[in-house]
């Protein structure tokens, strides 16, 4: 018995130990998706300003256009003023010059307004790539040291799960299945040390008989408080 108890605890080191390793992976991973995240999150707000920039360009090309017709009416009118004969005529005309005119400007006003808009988009958009740029740099550094260190852990767990392969062999069937029963409902403890009467799983006093009996090594004993298996611990290794 008190050979199993020890490949037990053997068993229990182990366990712990992939359990280690896998919560850093899963920090790991957590990390990674962040790190990610950033870079993607500055990947759409650069190609949305990309997007308002083409928008811009769009608008821009509708007010030339607007502006070149307008232009074209007043010189269509002005060579027909050389033509007309009245007054009142001559008056109409003028008229619509005018309002070509104001619509010029109007334009030409909107036109500036724009190319300004543009530029310091343009200017946005330069200092979003560069540090796009330098946080895809250190993203991706910083992302491949993480997945070699999560492969270097899933090496360790791989050889720490062959030699819990060969340590479950020799332990059996009925007692890994208790164990692993025990460990899952006691948050990955299934063996509590036993020390000057105490369950140190639990911290509670186990009755004199029970820990009487611990010293025989004549069969598993459990703690009546949190189940686990007792495995105690005496001579040099008692504090
Ligand atoms: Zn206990």
């Amino acid at each position: 018995m008190k050979k199993k108890l020890e490949l037990l605890e053997e068993l229990q080191v182990i366990d712990q130990l992939i359990d280690l390793k896998k919560t850093e992976q899963a920090i790991l991973s957590t990390d990674i998706d962040e790190l990610q995240k950033v870079v993607s999150e500055m990947q759409s707000s650069l190609s949305e300003q990309q997007s308002q920039m083409a928008d811009l360009r769009k608008e821009k090309s509708d007010l030339e256009v607007a502006l070149h017709a307008e232009q074209e009416n007043i010189r269509r009118s002005e060579t027909n003023m050389k033509e007309i004969k009245t007054n009142k005529e001559y008056q109409a005309v003028g008229k619509e010059i005018a309002a070509a005119r104001k619509q010029v400007s109007d334009i030409e006003e909107q036109l500036l307004l724009l190319i300004t808009r543009m530029d310091e988009l343009n200017a946005e958009m330069d200092k979003m790539q560069e540090e796009l740029a330098s946080s895809e740099l250190t993203s991706s550094a910083s992302v491949a040291e993480k997945q070699s260190l999560i492969e270097e852990f899933q090496q360790s767990i791989d050889s720490s799960l062959a030699n819990r392969e060969l340590l479950v062999k020799g332990l059996g069937n009925n007692l890994v299945r208790r164990y692993n029963q025990l460990r899952e409902q006691r948050r990955g403890q299934a063996l509590a040390e036993v020390r000057d009467g105490s369950c140190l799983g639990c911290n509670m006093n186990l009755p004199p008989q029970l820990y009487n009996n611990l010293f025989k090594y004549d069969e598993m004993y459990f703690c009546p408080h949190c189940q686990r298996i007792l495995m105690l611990k005496q001579g040099t290794e008692e504090g």
